[in-house]
């Protein structure tokens, strides 16, 4: 009965109006309908849901709460029925009774378990809230009492405890909870990290008594004098947070020095400002750590001020100020929010803070598939991954965004270089596709199918990326060769030689040791790529006469390099009115970040599989690429190439403008390939034009004609 008493009284402390006799009479009964059964401790069972119920308590959570926290167990483990308790004690409590006993699916390793595990909890959330809690409440005493388990069950249920219990618990913004959970998951997953840890901090216990002590002071002074009233808590913060530091940043625990958190608590918005001010003015702040949850609370509802300071001996610490209500919130997260007036708590429609689990309901209607529902609602809660399964049912864990593309390299390297698209749930879906959780991924490959450039515009995992970027590399270099040595050929046969003949005798070294590439396949490469010209390879290794005599084609003009040359010439000049230096590129495409138009100072760049890249000459861009790729480039006079162009047009906003703007674009001989207006608040409209002209003197004519218009305020060409 001293338990039971401990609960009555703290129901009593939050909410004098409860009904404290329904949760007399609950004890009664769970202690008859328990009676005779013992844990695996050997305690009596009943201690076990009075735990719970004492938790629930701690969450101050209503009456009907904590009596279904008292009966948790009663109908998985006894002989009583919801209808029963739906008699003794009314549908609020067996409802909820009704709801944790369904989450009780037997234990299961398979990850699919555990998914419809945490669907069905997803699921009871969305009905009931006080369901989660005495989950949450059940699993934290069952963590508390899991010495007495098997060591392998202790692994599994610690596992699932900090990869669903803790992160709902966090979700729902009970950081105690969480926190209790994590230090437990800590103890039984990592037993010897745990205990280390433990003795370090107790061996440095006293020394961090006083130096809380010793910053406590500086801020209550400080604050007092600057006039913020308010109370300064020191506390260590908890074992799981700190060796997850440890882990994270693989350091040692004594160079871990900001173990140690301070809260200020104030008692309005303007004043934990001020108190940062205060901090900052005292001791230096450490850049980047300052954040403002106040203005941007997270989705939880957290609010609070974060700063991190060098504090005294040089040491960092972090300190948290917000007034009494955030601090509220912060300790017992969505409990804060219980409206007792009507004495039935329950989660507020309109409540800002829980838009997410109203979505959450939201969802539940739509999906069909569990698989579904449970793949867009576990994004919410484990943001930095996706939990997919293969065709065969094991699960990949992938950073979250990514691809089929990605999980196709996860699986191995060659069904990543051939895939060609993916199935998943059984729907084809493009390479590009985001996974989500729970979705099985099917990878269609075909042994022609090469990585394309454009996935890396997708992947989302380092792996993908290198193996991709391996790949293209290879393939380039195997392409650039390929080129040189055509290339070379043609050149050489100008001259009455062929390539076959220079590599079989080894004269192609003479060139390469004059060179600064180590090998002849280098230097070939290196004519492919246009940063050698085939001429200056040959002129290494043909003797001295044969160049002296100069080229043959005069006479054979049908043959040999110039036929290359002028059919190249003549395709790049058709595609893209650039003629490039060295050799006449095969591929020249340009740069949408700055899209030079014919007349722009340009610049190209050999792009990796792509050719040529031609960019403005000041486009910051091409600034960054690198100067080794750089390739002089020149805008070829005799083609007419019309390039499109943005550009964007403030002008007052006035019926009317549009169309003098049209009027003048049309006369200027500009064609319009898009356009879009929209007003601005401040009377102005902003347009943007996709033009095409044919070059950079027009361009500038148009856009001097556009300036002159009455009511337009600027023009400007737009870069990407
Ligand atoms: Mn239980």
């Amino acid at each position: 009965m001293v338990r039971l008493n401990d609960i009555i009284s703290k129901v009593e402390s939050y909410q004098p109006s409860a009904d404290l006799d329904l949760i007399r009479r609950a004890y009664v009964f769970s202690a008859k309908a328990h009676q005779g059964q013992v844990r695996k401790s050997g305690d009596p069972y009943l201690i076990h849901p009075l735990e719970v119920a004492e938790l629930l308590a701690d969450m101050r959570l209503d009456a009907h709460a904590i009596c279904a926290g008292i009966l948790h167990d009663t109908v998985e483990d006894t002989e009583t029925t919801v209808k029963d308790l739906e008699v003794h004690f009314g549908k609020d409590v067996a409802d909820i009774v009704d709801g944790v006993t369904k989450l009780n699916i037997p234990f299961n390793t398979a990850f699919e378990k555990q998914a419809e595990n945490f669907r069905r909890m997803l699921v009871a959330m969305a009905q009931d809230i006080r369901v989660i809690l005495v989950k949450l409440a059940d699993r934290l005493h069952n963590m508390r009492t899991l010495e007495h388990m098997k060591p392998e069950k202790q692994e599994l249920i610690a596992k699932e405890t900090l990869e669903i219990y803790a992160p709902l618990a966090n979700r729902l913004g009970i950081y105690w909870l969480k926190a209790a959970l994590e230090d437990l998951c800590l103890q039984y997953l990592h037993p010897k990290d745990w205990k280390d840890l433990q003795e370090k901090l107790a061996a440095t216990a006293k020394n961090r008594a006083g130096y809380i002590e010793e910053v406590q002071g500086i801020l209550e002074e400080k604050m007092k004098e600057g006039g913020v009233p308010c109370q300064v808590k020191g506390r260590v913060k908890h074992l799981y947070s700190i060796w997850r530091k440890l882990k994270t940043q693989s350091m040692e625990f004594e160079q871990v020095n900001d173990i140690i958190a301070f809260r200020v608590i104030t008692d309005d918005i303007t004043h934990c400002y001020q108190a940062l001010g205060i901090c900052h003015a005292t001791w230096r702040p450490v850049p980047g750590r300052i954040k403002d949850f106040v203005a941007m609370p997270k989705p939880n509802g957290y609010r609070s001020l974060h700063t991190t300071v060098i504090g005294p001996d040089v040491q960092r610490v972090e300190i948290q100020i917000r007034t009494e209500d955030m601090d509220d919130v912060a300790e017992h997260g969505i409990a804060a929010h219980w409206a007792y007036k009507e004495g039935k708590p329950s989660v507020r429609a309109g409540d800002e803070q829980f838009a997410w689990l109203r979505q959450l309901m939201e969802w539940q209607k739509e999906f069909q598939d569990p698989a579904d529902f449970i793949s867009t609602v576990k994004v919410d809660l484990f943001a930095d991954e996706v939990y997919v399964f293969t065709p065969r049912g094991e699960v990949k864990e992938l950073k979250r965004g990514s691809t089929p593309v990605d999980f196709a390299y996860l699986i191995h390297t060659e069904v990543g270089n051939h895939c060609t698209g993916a199935r998943v749930n059984g729907r084809i879906v493009p390479l590009k596709y985001r996974l989500k959780n729970g979705d099985t991924v099917d990878i269609m490959t075909a042994p022609h199918q090469k990585p394309n450039k454009d996935w890396l515009n997708f992947v989302k995992t380092a792996k993908a990326r290198t193996r991709i970027n391996a790949y293209l590399r290879k393939e380039q270099r195997r392409r650039a060769v390929e080129m040189g040595k055509e290339l070379l050929d043609k050149e050489a046969k100008r001259y009455g030689r062929s390539l076959q003949k220079i590599l079989k005798s080894n004269l192609i070294d003479k060139a390469v040791e004059s060179s600064r590439f180590p090998k002849a396949e280098d230097l070939i490469a290196a004519v492919g790529y246009g940063k050698v010209k085939p001429l200056d390879v040959l002129k290494k290794c043909l003797p001295e006469d044969v160049i002296d005599k100069g080229p043959q084609e005069d006479k054979k003009p049908k043959s040999g390099f110039g036929k290359l040359l002028e059919a190249v010439t003549k395709r790049s000049k058709s595609q893209s009115g650039v003629s490039v230096a060295g050799i006449d590129d095969m591929l020249v495409r340009f740069a949408k970040c700055c899209s030079p138009v014919p007349g722009d100072p340009i610049v190209g760049f050999v792009t990796r599989g792509r050719g040529i890249t031609v960019h403005a000459i000041d486009c910051e861009k091409a600034l960054a690429l690198d100067p080794e790729r750089k390739v002089d480039v020149s805008w070829d006079a005799t083609t007419n190439v019309a390039r499109s162009v943005e550009l964007r047009v403030i002008t007052d906003d006035k019926p009317g403008i549009l169309a003098t703007m049209s009027q003048a674009f049309s006369s200027a001989g500009v064609n319009i390939l898009n356009a879009n207006c929209r007003a601005r608040k401040d009377s102005r409209a902003i347009n943007m034009f996709m033009v095409t002209v044919s070059d950079a003197k027009q361009l500038r004519k148009v856009m001097k004609e556009i300036e002159n218009l009455s009511g337009v305020h600027s023009v400007e060409r737009v870069s990407a």
